[in-house]
């Protein structure tokens, strides 16, 4: 009995590199695919170094290939190629900034992508699909902890991105109902694998947090500028929901595990949890920590200094956003485990993994 296969689209990215190892490690059958707008081919030896030297994973295959869920011929040759049961799509573009400079291109990548997908999907009868949301997508949220049901608004355009794929599939759904689609909403993932060898690496300046923590404590920054501490929260920081991307990409199995539980060549020969249609989770821990504390959590868990300054609220900063986190676990089986010790621990042990070469302008 062959394991499933599962299609993952932006597997060299962040989470789509940790999602395809914990996929691997459930018995999962991998095929990546990714254009390396925001990664490079190095994320993929490394996945292929952590899978088959660290964790042994040799039962299980990852098969790679670069190139753009927007090309659809591409798309197609993968497709006849593996039996695939169902697609993982990660693949997107995702600072907020850099929509409003950019919106056409984030309009194309991330809209045009999903559609290019979903007819190839249409098109091969594969039916399963995982959809990459955000948080974003409730914008400033009435009330807390959000639940999936709380009204949604976008503010930027790669917020619109997401939430025109929630509603393109969503009208989908609607027209397909022997598809299984989850719309996954997550809050803000942070964190490494444990072993430090693949981690967060974005291109140029961070734009998130975290990696600009690492980057300011490993001396490639000058100094962490803190965006507002004059909000209406306890130290006066924003709070944000940090998740551990290895507790993410965990739900991301759980998810899968669930959609397919009816496949004859499922890994598991019981799974507890099954879902059917179109399903809408939030992906946080159900608690929010501030700037502050992330930042002081980093410098004690660490032991290094960081230089940080308070300054101006950056335009669009929401002050408080954490889940309601209870649906994924009631109808998953999962919930978010690692603390934000372990978040910042393995953030740093990735960050001392890399070399300074590997800083992209
Ligand atoms: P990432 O940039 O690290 O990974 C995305 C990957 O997709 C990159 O490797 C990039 O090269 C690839 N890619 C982009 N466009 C592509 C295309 N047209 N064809 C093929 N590959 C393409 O980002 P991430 O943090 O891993 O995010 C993954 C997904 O999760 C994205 O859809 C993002 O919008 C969503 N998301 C991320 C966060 C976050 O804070 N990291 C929060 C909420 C939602
Ligand atoms: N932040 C900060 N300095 C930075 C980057 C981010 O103070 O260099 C703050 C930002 O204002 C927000 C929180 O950290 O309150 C999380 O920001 P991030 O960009 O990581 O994720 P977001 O919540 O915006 O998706």
């Amino acid at each position: 009995m062959n394991a499933p296969t599962l299609l993952v689209t932006g597997a060299a990215g962040f989470i789509g590199s940790h999602t395809v190892i914990e996929l691997l490690t459930a018995g999962f059958q991998v095929v990546g695919v990714d254009n390396f707008s925001n990664s490079d081919a190095k994320a993929v030896d490394r996945i292929q170094a952590l899978k088959t030297e660290v964790l042994d994973l040799r039962g299980v295959n990852f098969k790679f290939y670069k190139a753009d869920v927007r090309d659809a011929k591409a798309l197609e040759e993968i497709f006849k190629t593996h039996v695939v049961h169902g697609v993982i799509h990660f693949a997107g573009l995702k600072a907020v900034g850099e929509s409003f400079e950019h919106p056409l291109a984030y309009w194309e990548n991330n809209v045009g992508g999903t559609m290019s997908l979903l007819k190839v999907m249409q098109e091969q009868n594969v039916k399963n699909l995982v959809f990459s949301s955000s948080a974003t997508v409730y914008g400033i949220p009435e009330s807390l902890p959000i639940k999936e049901e709380a009204s949604t608004h976008a503010f930027s355009p790669y917020g619109q991105t997401k939430l025109v794929c929630e509603h393109l599939l969503e009208d989908f759904a609607k027209a397909n109902k022997d598809w299984n689609i989850s719309l996954l909403r997550y809050f803000n993932p942070v964190g490494a694998h444990e072993s430090g060898l693949i981690g967060e690496l974005p291109n140029g300046v961070p734009n998130n947090l975290m990696p600009y923590v690492t980057q300011v404590a490993a001396g490639w920054r000058d100094q962490l500028s803190i965006f507002g501490s004059d909000y209406d929260t306890p130290d006066g920081t924003c709070i944000r929901d940090f998740i551990h991307v290895v507790d993410l990409a965990s739900g991301h199995v759980a998810a899968v595990q669930a959609m397919l539980s009816n496949l004859e060549t499922h890994p598991l020969n019981a799974p507890k949890f099954s879902i059917n249609g179109l399903n809408i989770f939030n992906f946080g821990t159900g608690y929010g920590v501030s700037v502050k504390e992330l930042v002081e959590t980093f410098e004690s868990v660490t032991g290094q200094k960081l230089k940080h300054a308070f300054v101006e609220r950056r335009q669009g900063d929401v002050p408080a956003v954490f889940a309601d986190a209870r649906k994924a676990k009631e109808f998953l089986g999962w919930e978010a485990k690692k603390g934000v010790d372990q978040m910042c621990s393995d953030a740093w042990k990735w960050q001392l993994n890399l070399k300074q070469t590997e800083v992209k302008a």
